[in-house]
């Protein structure tokens, strides 16, 4: 059923259906784009492309009416129940989505002795922000502590027991992964909600999830989402950051001081509704599908480690946990020859060290990461060529 729910949604993909040769399995870098985003920018940049808010002529007011209207279409997305409450910021991608919380947001409301709570092993860019945010609120003479969200060995997930044992009075903040971008875990964002209370603002990176599972920000009880519109088949240097506003601390980005991305923002408008149409639980459960199968096929090849999900690997739940991508290791070729050699085969995958905080460059893995356009003849090739070096 999946499989020809899939097939024509794959020829949609030009790049994707130009080079049958190829295997693109580096999605949680960067998306490829439907036919139906390169029209949505092609139709904008030739029939209203002005800036935004700027002038009061037809192509200017329909840019600024797609802003506001993209800004909805996020929200409405994101699943926001009060959308009059709430406040969507265009950026680049998630790390400068989260760099805009710490400086908007973190750095004006924490006061001194005030707690902050950061994972420590996920994407840079959600560590190096907050840790910025310290030090500049010390030159200002305003002390925070910055303690690490845990990890549970077991499943690669937070160890949210641990975490409810840590937070205080003074814990104001948190900010978490929804998917972690090497070991692919879906991390439990409602039960981080349980085990910190109603009071500490949530901050989820949600780089590898929008996209590839329905993100409903109700349901996860968060405060900010941020996200990048690339990884989610809009064009490079897009992404937002949705925050919710109710908690008497608004957000306030700095806004409309340059030119947005406009075109870009047509593109995130597409791809949205390209991927509502597609069914974002039924991508959910096709890219799944392909990280497990190709999960199972290193586990029954004696030369290769898969990162993360350490201890209960041999767990079936732990494999079915991972959406989209899967990072390993070979126990004797280095994970650079490694992708070499794939390349030299077609296969498109990531060989390094994924920008994982904390992580030296000798911790590269390869890395493969998949969306809807991927196929299990795809998953399978990659398998019998990591067979022939095993
Ligand atoms: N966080 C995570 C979990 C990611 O996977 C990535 C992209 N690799 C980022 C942040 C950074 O995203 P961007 O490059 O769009 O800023």
């Amino acid at each position: 059923e999946l499989a020809a729910w899939q097939r024509p949604l794959r020829a949609q993909f030009p790049i994707i259906a130009g080079n049958p040769e190829l295997a693109y399995l580096d999605s949680a870098a960067t998306a490829q784009k439907p036919e139906a985003v390169l029209d949505a920018v092609r139709a904008y940049l030739t029939t209203a492309n002005a800036n935004a808010a700027r002038g009061a002529y037809p192509w200017a007011n329909a840019t600024t009416d797609l802003v506001e209207r993209v800004r909805e279409r996020v929200k409405a997305f994101l699943g926001d129940p009060a959308p009059a409450a709430s406040a969507v910021h265009f950026t680049g991608g998630t790390t400068e989505g989260l760099r805009t919380v710490a400086r908007d947001w973190l750095t004006g409301h924490l006061r001194d002795g005030d707690e902050i709570v950061v994972p420590f092993a996920d994407h840079r860019a959600n560590l190096d922000p907050w840790l910025e945010a310290r030090d500049l609120l010390a030159r200002q003479g305003v002390r925070i502590a910055v303690r690490e969200l845990p990890y549970q060995d077991s499943s690669g997930d937070y160890d949210y027991a641990a975490l409810a044992a840590a937070v205080g009075p003074r814990t104001r903040f948190v900010a978490a992964t929804h998917v972690h971008h090497v070991y692919g875990v879906d991390m439990n964002i409602d039960r981080l909600r349980r085990a910190v209370g109603p009071e500490p603002v949530i901050c989820l990176d949600a780089a590898q999830s929008v996209g590839h599972l329905p993100v409903d920000v109700a349901a996860l009880d968060v405060d900010f989402v941020a996200f990048s519109g690339h990884k989610a088949l809009a064009l490079p240097g897009t992404g937002a950051v949705w925050a919710r506003q109710a908690r008497g601390a608004p957000f306030t980005p700095g806004g409309w001081s340059g030119t947005p991305n406009t075109a870009g923002i047509a593109s995130l408008e597409a791809a949205l509704d390209w991927l509502e149409d597609a069914g974002p639980d039924r991508v959910r459960r096709w890219c799944t599908a392909l990280t497990a199968r190709l999960t199972d096929a290193l586990r029954a090849l004696d030369s290769y480690e898969v990162l993360g999900c350490r201890l209960s690997l041999a767990a079936d739940s732990a494999v079915q946990h991972r959406v989209g991508l899967v990072a390993f290791r070979h126990r004797a070729i280095s994970s650079g020859d490694l992708g070499f050699i794939l390349f030299s085969r077609g296969f498109m995958v990531r060989t390094d060290s994924h920008c994982q905080a904390g992580a030296a460059e000798s911790d590269g893995s390869v890395r493969v990461s998949v969306h809807v356009y991927n196929t299990v003849e795809e998953i399978d090739a990659l398998a019998a060529a990591l067979a022939e070096l095993d």
